[in-house]
């Protein structure tokens, strides 16, 4: 885990999955994992279904339950984001790349270059960040078919918690920056919270 990844600056991207930017000179990443098409003899498991809000992006996840499920608190995720980890061969896009649009955060480029997020070129609803091993899918637009298919992707900590603008005193684990990458912090009640937006209140427990 890096170090460096714990106080990411306004703008810079946050490097969520700690990601070292490469260039890609060419179309090849769209003939891979998650962008690939997949031939009709290949058999992709379908167990989880999302759609953007106006349905022109459709997307399948192969695993049952995310790597890791989390909420994030960066600048980048205000006020806060669920995010849940998979691979890139857990997610196949009905159409590829079409109708995707791309973000590159420290160039400020709207081309694809990881870490990228990506978003509906239409209705801009969050789809991932990509990041050079991993996705971080915002599962808010999976159609779950059970409680508990939702279950599987229940957040098991916070991160980024030191940037939050809103305390959400659920008990659960809550890091400074990346998750085992930085420190814990107390789990304020409301009734103690004094979060005034622009002064980050930092209390560190003992791990
Ligand atoms: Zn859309
Ligand atoms: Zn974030």
């Amino acid at each position: 885990m890096s170090e460096k990844s714990n106080r990411p600056e306004a703008g810079e991207g946050t490097g969520h999955l700690e990601d070292i930017p490469t260039k890609q000179n060419n179309d090849d990443w769209k003939n891979r994992a998650p962008y690939r098409s997949i031939d009709k003899n290949e058999k992709f498991y379908k167990r989880h279904t999302a759609h953007c809000h106006c349905g022109r992006i459709k997307y399948w996840l192969s695993r049952e339950k995310p790597l890791a499920a989390k909420f994030c608190h960066c600048i980048d995720c205000a006020p806060f984001q669920w995010a849940a980890i998979f691979h890139k061969e857990d997610l196949h896009f009905e159409n590829g790349a079409e109708g995707l649009a791309f973000y590159h955060a420290p160039t400020k480029g709207t081309h694809y270059e990881l870490p990228v997020k990506v978003s509906c070129s239409y209705c801009h609803a969050p789809i991932m960040d990509e990041g050079r091993n991993m996705v971080l899918m915002f599962p808010g637009i999976i159609k779950f078919n059970t409680p508990e298919d939702k279950k599987a992707f229940d957040p098991q900590c916070h991160i980024f918690y030191s940037q939050r603008v809103v305390d959400l005193p659920d008990g659960k684990p809550k890091w400074v920056g990346l998750d085992n990458g930085s420190e814990l912090m107390k789990d304020v009640q409301p009734h103690e919270a004094e979060t005034v937006v622009g002064e980050r209140k930092i209390e560190i427990t003992d791990k």
